[in-house]
């Protein structure tokens, strides 16, 4: 299976990073060791600034390519929520350089993903709310209709140069909010009203 990201699709949270608006949707890759494994993330020592990033993640039900947007939305078996971990000084520094993230967005441990939730749960898929705290205090906040590129369109565009398959998680992009975690935090994230992510930094 793959993780696929996308960057950059919320406007507060592109304007908290001081980044340029996106023509196209930003795109990129966590390999499938990136998933956390266990209820604690482990802060790694080669960054000192991770962040969390919350976000609607979605499984995907079947294999696919160029799909078609209107179909997309049957592409899709499970949707969560997931925290796209990030060494934004790693990162930092290599967009400074005009360079790829590296291992910034990669590492082990850095795609955190709920317990999924059935699709026929989901009443609207353009009006899925979700947060995270942090140490009990609410740190972001988002809903899917706040996404520059909604679900459909994202399924649809990622397949135009990539075949999607049977279990691929796509990573949605966050809200405003991002920030540093340091050890002994503990980051919960909700689904609606009900926690379904919960997780300790050690
Ligand atoms: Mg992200």
């Amino acid at each position: 299976m793959k993780i696929i990201c996308v960057g950059r699709n919320y406007v507060e949270h592109i304007m908290e990073l001081n980044n340029e608006f996106p023509i196209d949707p930003v795109i990129f890759f966590k390999p499938e060791s990136s998933l956390l494994k266990s209820k604690n993330f482990l802060h790694p020592s080669f960054s000192s600034e991770i962040h969390h990033e919350i976000e609607l993640v979605y499984e995907i039900l079947k294999k696919g390519k160029d799909i078609d947007k209107k179909d997309a939305i049957n592409y899709i078996s499970k949707v969560g929520i997931g925290i796209d971990f990030t060494a934004r000084d790693i990162q930092s520094h290599n967009k400074k350089k005009g360079l790829p993230w590296g291992f910034s967005k990669s590492f082990d441990g850095s795609a955190a993903v709920s317990k999924l939730i059935s699709r026929n749960k989901i009443k609207d898929f353009n009006a899925i709310t979700f947060l995270l705290k942090k140490n009990n205090i609410l740190v972001q906040k988002g809903s899917s209709n706040l996404m520059i590129y909604k679900i459909d369109f994202l399924i649809s565009y990622i397949s135009n140069f990539i075949t999607l398959e049977k279990g691929d998680l796509i990573f949605s992009g966050t809200p405003k909010g991002v920030g540093k975690v340091k050890i002994g935090d503990k980051l919960d994230g909700y689904h609606e009203n009900e926690k379904i992510l919960s997780i300790n930094i050690s």
